[in-house]
């Protein structure tokens, strides 16, 4: 597929008072019709369908920031929902900050109930080097959970090759965040990209660069889950290396738990 360049869209007013969507079968419906438009074109559809009530997911990863470049361009402040567990780099924090201060992202950092020492206390010192899927449901997936009922649908960063796990991820898919109430749409407007063709926008457009990409780490998360990369290998294969974990859980939200989890 060929790389969309950002460019200022006007966000038209819908001609007709949009009827409120809910649930996995109007997430085929807008998989299948937004599947023919450019990333611009669609991010418009989706802040015309889901106004205040749509939200951005990011670590500000690669994928992360030409999503948020071409989202800026569109409209601006819609809410950036960054997971601070308290494990990042602080190199991921300052690249945050800078992003706040350059593009004026309306950041809200999502803080887990219990701080990394009350975690120690209550299950031991290090919960990641023992249960790194205890660690990501309290810090990643529980804060994001109790945000994401606030908003209608919200945006990331996927790739279906990104790994065999990710291959059949939809271009909007509904996760239920309660059993059988609420709701959210999840929408991956990158689903069709490549790694070389997001590395190509990132260099076309000058965006600024995560100071950890350029010595050796491919996909960035909490600093004691994720280590460089080993030449040849692929791009997530530095996170919770050691252990067969794939997904921090925030994108098996609502799902049935797999038999052979990735
Ligand atoms: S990535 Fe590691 S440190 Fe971060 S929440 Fe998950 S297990 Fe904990």
């Amino acid at each position: 597929m060929m790389v969309a360049r950002a460019m200022a869209l006007p966000v038209a007013a819908p001609q007709e008072p949009a009827r409120v969507l809910h649930g996995a079968a109007d997430a085929r419906d807008l998989s299948i019709e937004w599947a023919a438009l450019s990333l611009p074109e669609l991010l418009a559809q989706a802040v015309v369908r889901f106004g205040d009530r749509l939200a951005v997911g990011s670590s500000f990863g690669k994928e992360g920031l030409v999503v948020l470049d071409h989202l800026r361009r569109i409209r601006a402040g819609v809410p950036v929902l960054f997971l601070e567990t308290g494990y990042h780099f602080p190199e991921t924090l300052a690249f945050r900050d800078r992003l706040v201060q350059e593009w004026g992202l309306n950041v809200q950092n999502l803080r887990a109930p219990q701080t990394v020492a009350e975690q120690d206390a209550e299950y031991g010192k290090d919960l990641f080097s023992r249960d790194p899927d205890t660690c990501c449901k309290n810090r990643k997936v529980a804060p994001l959970r109790r945000a994401l009922v606030g908003y209608d649908a919200w945006l990331t960063g996927l790739r279906r090759d990104q790994h065999e796990g990710r291959k059949d991820v939809p271009l909007v898919e509904w996760q239920e965040l309660e059993p059988g109430g609420t709701g959210v749409f999840k929408i991956n407007p990158l689903v069709q990209w490549t790694r070389p063709e997001v590395e190509r926008y990132l260099e076309e457009h000058h965006l600024p660069r995560h100071p950890l990409w350029d010595q050796g780490y491919g996909s960035i998360g909490c600093a004691p889950c994720t280590r460089k990369l080993r030449p040849g290998e692929h791009e997530r294969a530095g996170r919770w290396s050691g252990f067969e974990k794939r997904e921090c859980g925030i994108h098996l939200m609502g799902k049935p738990p797999a038999p052979d989890p990735l």
